[in-house]
């Protein structure tokens, strides 16, 4: 059998961050027929594209390409909360009544899903988690010395939301980073918010999405404001009120200004626009802290209570924002710094053997060559399908960078290139394809 078409040689040791995969052996399938659930874009071309697979209304599976990005969000999320200086920890999803009660919340949050054992008790699976990490972190605190601290985590959350919708944007279970920062005093506090603030939009840029910092209510947290991270795409289920020419943002819940009216920090005029809140910080100061007896001594002796924040990202909310603001209407436009694979090779096999051969050995050199450099690649190497099958499904899976070859490109001795982003194809020559795709990757 030709080495080209021997599907039994052995995978590659694969990992979840294995740096290749063949088409041929990829687990998923694409697919033409847009489900029915597909409500949004973000739905639409997940479900097409097998990144990730509907288990219920909100209830979803990730599958090896849409985990991939997934894990590509969290590491940025990691990075820059690592930067910030916060240790990251794991708590538990199935949380203990007791300290539900104990916050009252667990008569008044409408979303928590109560679960009841064999044992006659009850527990929550948490919606977030204050009513852990509050009693936890205090656990270790005594005096000033042991403040300011900062835990965060990435885990999946719980909510019972009435209607689960839009694809991977509201979820009745979904991934959120959340951050918890502990302080002595409030100009602290203020401090490390204003860092995280800027923390995260540093995340949102380094996704591909330009973030607006929106004032909104402080919600069943605290009586102050808070700050949402707003992506502006007509597939946000918030309005809000945004200023088209400096960074002024309101959620129209708690809104000061209406459409229309000048900026009260530039003076041109408002818009009204859709947004996705990607992101969402609170200055809980001690509304936690008191209900749990968080304190510390401080330098004077004195026993003072513990002031808080709080601050999440719904992770893959994200994976699906990045959708709604990065698509077209062949699919998906993953950014280089999430994407699943940076590069998606497509070989075109040809009519005759010897033009599959010649395809199979150029594609398999330049495969080999990217992967030794640590690139990563998604070929398409499977035998029986159209170019323009082929085509269609680079399109929609959405790399960054495709690059094919073909008897066409051989025959210039060349590999045919072309961005996501854009409609134009170039013949780079085989010997140049390396460095070019080097170079295209280090690019900002
Ligand atoms: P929303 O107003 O959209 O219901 P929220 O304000 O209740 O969200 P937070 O408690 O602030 O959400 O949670 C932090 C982040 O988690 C949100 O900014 C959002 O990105 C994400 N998130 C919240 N609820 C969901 C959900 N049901 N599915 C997916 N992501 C969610
Ligand atoms: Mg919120």
């Amino acid at each position: 059998m030709r080495r080209a078409f021997c599907l039994s040689d052995q995978p590659e040791r694969s990992t979840l961050f294995a740096i290749t995969m063949r088409m041929t052996r990829l687990l998923t399938k694409t697919t033409k027929n847009v489900p029915a659930e597909a409500d949004s874009a973000n739905a639409k071309y997940l479900l097409q594209g097998g990144f990730v697979r509907q288990e219920a209304a909100g209830i979803y599976s990730w599958l090896p390409l849409g985990l991939r990005v997934l894990r590509h969000v969290e590491n940025i999320i990691r990075e820059e909360m690592d930067a910030l200086g916060g240790q990251e920890i794991l708590m538990p999803g199935l949380q203990p009544k007791e300290p539900w009660q104990i916050t009252g919340r667990w008569e008044t949050v409408d979303v928590l899903f109560k679960v009841p054992s064999q044992t006659g008790k009850e527990y929550a699976l948490g919606p977030t988690h204050e009513e852990i990490v509050t009693p936890l972190v205090g656990s270790f605190i005594r005096s000033y010395n042991d403040l300011p601290v900062a835990v965060y985590q990435i885990q999946s959350k719980y909510r019972d939301e009435l209607r689960a919708k839009s694809g991977v944007l509201r979820g009745r279970e979904f991934g959120m980073k959340d951050l918890y920062s502990f302080h002595k005093t409030q100009e602290d506090l203020e401090q490390f918010y204003q860092k995280a603030l800027a923390a995260y939009l540093t995340v949102f840029k380094r996704c591909g999405l330009d973030a607006k910092v929106t004032e909104a209510s402080g919600g069943s947290f605290t009586k102050k404001f808070s700050h949402e991270f707003q992506v502006v795409t007509p597939a946000g289920e918030d309005l809000i009120f945004a200023c088209p020419s400096c960074t002024f943002a309101q959620n129209s819940e708690i809104a000061t200004v209406t459409e229309g009216e000048a900026c009260p920090s530039c003076g041109s005029n408002v818009e009204l626009v859709k947004g996705i809140e990607a992101g969402n910080i609170f200055d809980l100061g001690s509304k936690f802290s008191e209900v749990f007896n968080v304190e510390f001594t401080d330098e004077d002796g004195e026993r003072k209570t513990v002031l808080m924040g709080c601050y999440g990202i719904g992770v893959t909310r994200l994976v699906g924002t990045i959708v709604e603001a990065l698509h077209d209407e062949s699919g998906i436009m993953w950014p280089k710094s999430v994407a699943p694979y940076q590069v998606h090779l497509v070989s075109l096999m040809g009519k005759d053997d010897a033009t599959r051969e010649r395809v199979m050995d150029a594609s398999e050199s330049l495969y080999s060559d990217l992967t030794s450099e640590g690139i990563t690649v998604l070929w398409d190497d499977r035998p029986d399908v159209s170019p323009g099958a082929k085509f269609a499904d680079a399109d929609l899976l959405g790399m960054p960078l495709r690059l094919v070859i073909s008897e066409k490109s051989l025959k210039e001795d060349s590999v045919e290139w072309k961005l996501r982003s854009s409609k134009e194809a170039k013949l780079v020559p085989v010997a140049d394809a390396l460095e070019d795709v080097k170079s295209f990757i280090a690019e900002n």
